[in-house]
């Protein structure tokens, strides 16, 4: 049974060009304190040229992440959720990571929800689940292309925008092109 691996290196800051090291809100030191925590990377591809740019990135630990959730709606959440539920099948996920030769960049390089692949994605999003300097496996890690984003933005109250739209406006400075094609996207995916 595998249930951790190395961190991929799509999950790196770009900032540091290494691991993270500390929660985005507390600033406390995760590879070293030995909780679990989260990193959310958002980028942008241009297939022209196959490259594609950081447009934003944190880690947090559990803690500020349960405490950030709780300043949403629950109807936001809740229908957040159920969209999940409706589309991915989660307990495959879970079961698929626990077999010895999952391959975690596979799963990586497919929208979770509609399958498109990374290749012919824009915008996309990658999510997981941490501990000290290893990623865990389940139903994280997982990656959100712009299509899935949208439809999630959808299902979220003007409120809970709001909140996340301050989030992102205390937290990172985004040049005005980059904020207009995230700045109304979720965050915070669980
Ligand atoms: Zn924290």
């Amino acid at each position: 049974m595998k249930h951790h691996t190395d961190i991929p290196q799509l999950f790196h800051s770009h900032e540091s060009d290494s691991l993270f090291t500390n929660c985005l809100c507390c600033d406390e030191p995760i590879l070293e304190s030995g909780h679990e925590y989260v990193i959310e990377k958002a980028y942008t591809s241009y297939s022209d040229y196959k490259v594609s740019d950081t447009v934003f990135e944190y880690a947090m630990c559990l803690d500020c992440l349960v405490q950030l959730q709780g300043q949403m709606s629950k109807t936001s959440l809740r229908r957040v959720e159920a969209y999940f539920e409706q589309h991915v099948d989660i307990n495959e996920r879970i079961q698929s990571a626990s077999e010895e030769d999952v391959d975690v960049n596979d799963r990586l390089s497919y929208c979770m929800v509609k399958g498109t692949h990374i290749r012919e994605l824009s915008e996309y999003q990658v999510f997981g689940l941490f501990r000290a300097n290893q990623m865990l496996l389940g139903p994280f890690p997982y990656m959100i292309g712009g299509a899935a984003m949208d439809e999630i933005a959808q299902l979220l109250s003007n409120e809970t925008l709001g909140e996340i739209d301050g989030f992102m406006d205390s937290h990172f400075g985004l040049p005005p092109e980059l904020r207009k094609l995230f700045l109304d996207k979720p965050v915070l995916l669980i």
